[in-house]
């Protein structure tokens, strides 16, 4: 805690400002989790299951190893080779041979899948107009600050890696310094700002 805050008797409890920003995040993970739940049950799905749909969306259209699945949710194989059997079985998801490698099994979205996939992945309008709540600027700071966070996570191992503008090899950095749309994908090949990088992009390719 600085030495303003100290000086205006702000400094009453012992937690630094690090910690309450965690604290706040855990809140809202929390209640994101519990939203995603009720949602993948109304779905007839387990947590699990949904989030793998949603991991199998984010993927496009060339599908994922099973190995990858697991790794994408930090579960075991185990785990995720149950709950892919269940949306097998549910007619949601198919196997097929790998593009990348003919010997190879990938999973994909049935077309019942892929429509099942953007009703869970669709947030409540109660998160949204709370991220509403916030101007522009803020938005933007705070996407930033996330990508950040997420980066030093994802290098220290601690959560799968994401499909990021950051990491993907049709980012070019501030190719327009003095732009407010200063970034540019190769992909689309068009200039985009900060509000507009993607945590999960289906077309990603990892540099
Ligand atoms: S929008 Fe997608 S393809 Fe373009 S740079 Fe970002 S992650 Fe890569």
């Amino acid at each position: 805690m600085n030495t303003d805050e100290s000086k205006n008797g702000l400094n009453l409890c012992s937690d630094s400002t690090e910690q309450r920003i965690l604290v706040g995040l855990s809140k809202i993970s929390l209640a994101l989790k519990s939203q995603s739940w009720q949602d993948a049950g109304q779905q007839g799905l387990s947590p699990t299951q949904a989030q793998i749909l949603s991991l199998l969306e984010a993927n496009g259209s060339e599908g994922m190893r099973l190995s990858a699945v697991a790794k994408g949710l930090a579960v075991t194989p185990a785990t995720a080779s149950d709950a892919v059997r269940v949306l097998s079985e549910k007619g949601l998801v198919q196997k097929i041979r790998s593009p990348e490698d003919g010997r190879a099994i990938a999973i994909t979205l049935t077309p019942k899948g892929k429509s099942t996939a953007a009703e869970t992945s669709c947030w409540s309008d109660l998160f949204l107009d709370a991220v509403g709540e916030l101007s522009e600027l803020e938005q933007t700071v705070f996407l930033r600050g996330l990508i950040k966070m997420i980066l030093k996570l994802q290098d220290a191992g601690q959560i799968p890696i994401s499909k990021m503008c950051m990491t993907c090899r049709f980012f070019q950095a501030n190719r327009y310094p003095n732009s407010d749309r200063p970034h540019h994908c190769n992909f689309v090949d068009a200039p985009f700002g900060d509000r507009n990088l993607h945590l999960e992009c289906p077309e990603q390719i990892a540099m």
